[in-house]
């Protein structure tokens, strides 16, 4: 539908809402009054059909006051307005429905919520925010629906702490020894993320027992939360703690298999770190019977190389290949190949591999379930959905 379609089929409907107002106000419907709302209307029309948007919506809410009958209208013309982008003009529909204090308290309120949505469409979560505060102070009906608004600006602004103070309102309060279900799972991982972050920064700066008291807030928001055994991880390895660090980083096998490959290289900090750097291979080996992976593949054939020899690597790389063919293991064999084969002219496999290496650079590694946003970096957040723990690695030939 084209942006001038639809401005025509909302001003018919204001048309129409023009004719339900003034009829319901029990007036005459041709009186001087009646014929000068009809040219506003008709100038409105004619603004619309030149191309002058701007022009058209003051000439029609000229010709429509706001009152009771008409205030859907009004409320729908400044919804389509925010929804197109137009968001000053939604905002100056939205205001002009506030300055009649005479509407109903739930109109009011329901304007109040509109305005709020447009300032968040246009950036200005400061002026969202102290209406949305207001408005879950005055309407137990909207009280939901703003607490969600108010969880979102703080997630763009990187509140953490108020964000989570906000989410847990809509959650009812779950006894943890109790395995109830999640009444809200996508807002239970949010918030789990929100704990994440205060990790993070708490790590950053040496806390590390605040760090892990929300790391634990986390694991209790969501027990799947691969980031939070990550954090965990990290956290404990940089305490000198390495046993506890494998244990919280093995966790994801169970979380999440197809994520184990992001952990490969504090595993192998934390095993070189305990000294058990030879007992790596066995685990990634069962790690690969449980969710195969290009990274996986790569990292047993250096462990092989470090172990054994580079010539048991490209045997196992080969197998691996003929098992499940990608393009990084075809890579990696290639690579193995000419170090095991330094003395024969690299030839056609040189070239192979530089063909090779050019195609992996040139593949995305990880997609958003939800929107198909792809890139070469992890994002908990998708970047364009905003959507948390969408972004997953691709796997199959070209992926992982
Ligand atoms: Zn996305």
């Amino acid at each position: 539908m084209t942006p001038i379609f639809e401005f025509l089929l909302v001003f018919s409907a204001i048309g129409c809402g023009w004719l339900l107002g003034r009829y319901a106000s029990g007036g005459l419907p041709f009186s001087e009054g009646h014929a000068q709302a009809y040219r506003q209307y008709y100038s409105g029309l004619n603004f619309l059909l030149n191309d002058k948007p701007d022009e058209a919506i003051d000439a029609f809410t000229r010709s429509l006051p706001v009152t009771p009958e008409t205030f859907e209208t009004h409320l729908a013309l400044g919804n389509m307005l925010r929804t197109k982008g137009a968001v000053e003009q939604a905002i100056h529909i939205h205001q002009n429905l506030l300055a009649r204090p005479d509407l109903p308290p739930a109109r009011l309120q329901q304007a109040h919520l509109e305005l709020a949505r447009d300032f968040i469409r246009a950036g200005l979560y400061d002026r969202a925010e102290s209406l949305l505060l207001e408005l879950v102070q005055q309407s137990e009906e909207l009280r939901p629906v703003c607490l969600r608004h108010l969880v979102e600006i703080y997630q763009a602004e990187r509140e953490w702490g108020k964000a989570i103070e906000a989410g847990s309102k809509l959650l009812p309060r779950r006894n943890i020894f109790l395995s109830a279900p999640y009444p809200d799972p996508t807002l239970e991982q949010a918030l789990a993320h929100y704990h994440c972050e205060l990790a993070q920064t708490a790590a950053e700066r040496g806390e590390f027992d605040e760090a892990r008291r929300e790391v634990k807030n986390a694991l209790r928001r969501d027990k799947n939360s691969v980031r939070a055994s990550l954090l965990q991880g990290e956290i404990e390895y940089r305490a000198g703690n390495y046993q506890r660090a494998i244990d919280a980083l093995m966790r994801v096998r169970e979380q999440q298999p197809a994520m184990v490959p992001e952990l490969l290289p504090l595993l192998r900090d934390c095993f070189d770190a305990t000294g058990k750097r030879p007992k790596l291979r066995q685990l990634l080996e069962e790690c690969l019977e449980q969710a195969p992976a290009s990274r996986l593949v790569v990292a047993i054939a250096e462990e092989i190389t470090l172990q054994e020899s580079s010539e048991a690597a490209l045997e196992f790389l080969t197998a691996q290949v003929r098992l499940r063919p990608t393009l990084r293991s075809l890579l990696a064999a290639t690579r193995c190949y000419r170090e095991t084969r330094a003395d024969v002219p690299a030839g056609p496999v040189a070239v192979l591999q530089t063909a090779l290496e050019k195609l992996v650079a040139s593949k995305a590694t990880y997609r958003c379930t939800s929107c198909g946003f792809s890139g070469r970096q992890l994002h908990w957040l998708c970047p364009r959905c905003k959507s948390w723990n969408t972004v997953q690695p691709i796997l199959g030939v070209e992926g992982d």
